[in-house]
């Protein structure tokens, strides 16, 4: 992956982009979790294990602290060598207290508003954020109180969707979502996230129906880490049996087919929204941004939407590249209607900000 034609690039900057799947501590720069280390006098250091869970050797102490933020900074982007768990176990222990959370959250709406992003749906799991005695209503109150003063601050409407480790016992996420549930006029959805494989979505079904007759929308992480007939499988699982309005990154979507069910009509029908991450896919599992076949998935009339997932950890995180990479593929005509299906999609914008926004898009690509 290069950048060829800085040109165009630069040109996208202009078109407000509206991202439904982003995970807020896969989205603090380094630069941020370093100077919040500074600040707070905490060392940082390089995981005891490597991505394939062997015991890395460090020669001495000094060599497993990260001591400047240049090497923070490829640590972030090194998924070769680290288990992405460990790594987001950094930013994640920034976010541990009510300051941590309203002070993370408002960077978070900076972060949006240099990328040109008025509205996004943010997601995180509250879970993860109890390591040092906050429940989690406390967490998932405070958020929303820094995505308040984010708002003030910046202007950036930044909705929560509260995420659940999937490797999680059932009691667990039940507790996540019966959380949750106290703040059902606040947030938008709730997720399964994190490791797919050995966790099919039916495991948390009993999570999931808790909110199905509320107005709390359902997303899964579903078809990202499996083999392409278990991925096909937990798309058509998320979709009939936890009824998700939105499957996140979905790869063999292309298939089509799950044991002779159509994929596609079934998302037709219950207006699924495709949370595609194709960089992310990249990137994590290797796979290229074309195998997703997204013009072709567009072209059949699913709601097809273009995501981030985790903007720091990797190489060409930002909205943007996603943007450039596509449109170097498949043209600006694309890249409007995937803008477009985005505000349509979302969860948390009433008819009139919707309409504004496809507006605002109309007008940003005529200019382009
Ligand atoms: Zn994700």
């Amino acid at each position: 992956m290069k950048i060829k034609n800085q040109e165009y690039l630069e040109k996208l900057k202009k078109i407000p982009q509206f991202p439904l799947h982003i995970h807020w501590d896969g989205s603090i720069p380094a630069d941020e979790v370093w100077n919040l280390s500074q600040k707070k006098g905490l060392k940082l250091k390089y995981p005891e294990l490597d991505r394939e869970r062997n015991k890395i050797n460090y020669k001495d102490e000094q060599s497993q602290i990260i001591n400047s933020k240049e090497k923070l900074k490829t640590f972030f982007m090194d998924l070769n060598t680290y288990h992405i768990i460990d790594v987001f176990s950094i930013p994640v222990g920034f976010m541990q207290t009510k300051e941590d959370l309203i002070e993370m959250a408002k960077a978070h709406c900076r972060y949006l508003k240099a990328h040109n992003i008025p509205y996004a749906e943010t997601r995180f799991a509250p879970q993860y954020h109890t390591f040092e005695g906050l429940t989690m209503d406390k967490v998932i109150g405070y958020s929303l109180e820094g995505f308040e003063a984010g708002k003030e601050e910046t202007g950036v409407d930044a909705r929560l969707i509260i995420s659940m480790g999937r490797e999680s016992e059932p009691e667990t996420t039940i507790k996540v979502v019966k959380t949750a549930l106290n703040f059902q006029n606040q947030i938008v959805g709730i997720d399964l996230a994190t490791e797919e494989r050995g966790n099919p979505p039916e495991k948390h079904y009993e999570a999931f129906k808790l909110t199905f007759d509320t107005p709390i929308k359902r997303t899964v992480h579903a078809g990202e880490m499996c083999s392409e007939e278990e991925n096909l499988k937990n798309i058509y699982t998320s979709i009939t049996k936890l009824k998700a309005n939105a499957v996140g990154h979905a790869i063999p979507l292309i298939k089509r087919y799950y044991d002779g069910n159509d994929l596609w009509q079934l998302m037709k029908e219950n207006n699924v929204r495709l949370e595609a991450n194709p960089i992310s896919n990249h990137f994590l599992f290797d796979y290229a941004i074309t195998y997703h076949n997204l013009d072709v998935l567009v072209n059949e009339g699913l709601l097809v939407t273009v995501n981030p997932d985790d903007p720091a950890m990797w190489p060409y995180g930002d909205m943007v590249y996603l943007l450039y990479f596509l449109g170097e593929l498949y043209g600006n005509k694309f890249l409007e209607t995937v803008t477009k299906n985005a505000v349509t999609a979302s969860w948390g914008l009433d008819k009139f900000q919707k309409q504004n926004y496809i507006e605002k898009i109309e007008k940003a690509f005529k200019e382009l």
